[in-house]
């Protein structure tokens, strides 16, 4: 399951060393640059009035850590001449937040805490760094249409989620809260372990335990996926038959188990029984019960699968999770329902309708366009819908392994297809190159009509400072036309490749250096490097491609020599670097 397009994957047996420089790059400009600076810096007056609580202190360390690495001002705590207020007020919603005056100071209130963690977030994208520090200037009162705005970050394949430190992974999940996500789901990767006793089981739980305090430790929700592909050791008696997939687009991955032989189901309930029972703490908010990919059985008792022997099975893991989490919820995923039409969407329909209560959301999605059933005929059950948008791997291979893929254009045509219809959802992440791709998503979550170019604007405005926008747009659509050529195996023009090269240099030339030092901008000018020596120059075997990928090495914290089979679909394609003693 959530492997999209993936036949396996593997998950960690031993974690690679660590590039420190590449931990301190990542953190953004490290304080060091400033020391200088700050000596001479104004100190910025912050007065907090609500009530502490932990997700308050961190709202607020988070605030000034960002202000402090933009600009040389410090940011204190003070009773008086405050510049900066934080307050609750509960008479917004929740998770909403208003930024208004207060005769000198700018006022930033949220609905709960964490309302007022994406009300710092919108301060924060709005204020100016250059020379002393300006507050924001934008006033106004938001909240979230979407309810369930996730993330779903893909765990394996040493990727950057799964190797990267701790330290690392906690700033970039404030990072994607402040943009407004509210949720996050990983990967339990039975696929790959053999059983309770296999020493990567306890690593896998550690990793998924180590992702629900992170989470939670930020006020989001946290969830895994369930199905029925469980260990390898699966005795082969209780195997599923084999689906026919002819579109070969649902897949066959892992050793699923069919749930309608007696001795099949108890052992999926009593292993995802195990599985809840050793998540108990931090605890799991949701589940997403998936089909395919990983999952699926066509024996005659199971077909059509996904209205009859998934959705039962469902149904019991949903009662089975509530007896350890009593609000848990469920989101029951449709990824690739009727392909081929075999009656799934419509037979969901009818069972929902007998059945209702259970589920909590339908989530639907394939690999490229939305599935017409659920905008055409009504969702199921009347459930809200949450899409999958896939932002990771389309056009470009290895994913990340030329830097940056900003894909706007894409993500606003499949966006405004949905919008209508679409309440949040779960884009599938292999790691941090497509960053600018979640903060559109997770902002059209937030704000069905917003335009990806006014997100991105206040992307580039906030990670790269002001006056630079315009290029970035430019350079940006270039990178996009360049992905899409290239993913449809048609020509790069050259002239395009050399001038968004000279683009980016133009741009890197007018950024400030705490902006210029930020991995976000590396990794985009990195990606229109390599498009350049790809398009237009030598290939990537160059001097400067080969510098250009050593660098994404070490931002992603990749293995040099590895010993898992699937590291190269996240590993930049620098020469000498080894897979099983290989090099692929
Ligand atoms: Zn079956």
């Amino acid at each position: 399951m959530l492997g999209v397009e993936m036949k396996r994957r593997t998950f960690l047996k031993t974690l690679p060393a660590v590039p420190l420089f590449a931990e301190t790059r990542l953190g953004g400009a490290s304080r060091g640059a400033y020391g200088s600076q700050t000596t001479g810096g104004e100190t910025i007056g912050l007065r907090v009035e609500a009530t502490p609580d932990p997700l308050l202190a961190r709202v607020v360390a988070i605030l000034k850590d960002r202000i402090e690495r933009r600009c040389p001002s410090r940011v204190a705590e003070t009773d008086s001449d405050a510049r900066i207020l934080l307050t609750a007020d509960d008479s917004l919603p929740p998770e909403g937040f208003r930024i208004e005056e207060a005769g000198t100071a700018v006022r930033v209130a949220g609905g709960s805490t964490r309302g007022l963690l994406h009300g710092v977030g919108k301060f924060l994208r709005t204020c100016r760094f250059e020379g002393s520090f300006q507050a924001s200037s934008w006033r106004g009162t938001s909240a979230p249409h979407g309810s369930l705005r996730g993330m779903y970050f893909a765990t394996h394949f040493h990727n950057w989620y799964q190797v990267a430190p701790e330290a690392e992974l906690a700033r970039y999940m404030e990072d994607v809260a402040l943009w407004g996500v509210n949720a996050l789901m990983v990967c339990f990767p039975f696929i790959t372990l053999r059983d309770w006793e296999d020493p990567g089981t306890e690593v896998a739980l550690a990793m998924t335990r180590k992702y629900a305090r992170l989470a939670k430790d930020l006020g989001l929700q946290f969830g895994i996926g369930v199905g029925n592909t469980l260990f390898t050791g699966a005795p082969e008696s209780i195997r599923a038959t084999r689906l026919p997939d002819p579109t070969r687009r649902r897949g066959n991955s892992g050793h699923p188990i069919c749930p309608n032989i007696p001795e099949g189901r108890t052992y999926i309930l009593e292993n995802t029984r195990r599985l809840f029972q050793e998540l108990a703490e931090p605890g799991l908010d949701f589940v997403v019960s998936w089909p395919y990919d990983e999952g699926g059985c066509a024996c005659e008792k199971c077909l059509p699968w996904g209205s009859n022997g998934f959705l039962r099975l469902s149904r019991d893991v949903t009662v089975l999770g509530r007896e350890h989490f009593p609000k848990l919820k469920l989101i029951l995923s449709t990824w690739m329902f009727d392909t081929p039409p075999e009656g799934e969407w419509r037979g969901l329909s009818e069972a929902l309708a007998k059945d209702p209560g259970w589920a909590d959301y339908i989530l639907a999605d394939s690999h490229e366009e939305f599935p017409r059933y659920p905008l055409e005929s009504g969702v199921p059950g009347n459930l809200p819908l949450l899409n999958f948008p896939e932002i990771s791997m389309w056009g470009n291979w290895p994913w990340g392994g030329v830097g940056a893929n900003p894909l706007p254009a894409r993500f606003e045509r499949l966006w405004r297809d949905v919008k209508q219809a679409v309440r949040g959802g779960f884009p599938y992440s292999e790691g941090i190159y497509e960053d600018m791709n979640k903060a559109v998503v997770v902002q059209f979550y937030w704000d069905p009509d917003r335009s990806a170019r006014s997100i991105l604007d206040e992307y580039i405005t906030y990670e790269f400072g002001p006056g630079v926008a315009e290029d970035c747009h430019a350079l940006v659509g270039m990178l996009e036309t360049a992905a899409g050529l290239s993913y449809m195996k048609q020509p790069v023009d050259a002239r395009e490749a050399e001038r968004a090269f000279e683009l980016a240099e133009g741009i890197r030339g007018r950024l400030p250096e705490w902006a210029r030092r930020n991995w976000r901008w590396e990794i985009l000018h990195l990606r229109a490097l390599l498009d350049r020596e790809r398009f237009a120059g030598g290939g990537l075997e160059t001097p400067a491609a080969q510098a250009a990928l050593t660098r994404l090495v070490e931002i992603y914290h990749c293995e040099r020599v590895t010993d898992d089979p699937y590291h190269h679909r996240v590993r930049p394609p620098l020469r000498g670097l080894s897979t099983r003693g290989k090099e692929l």
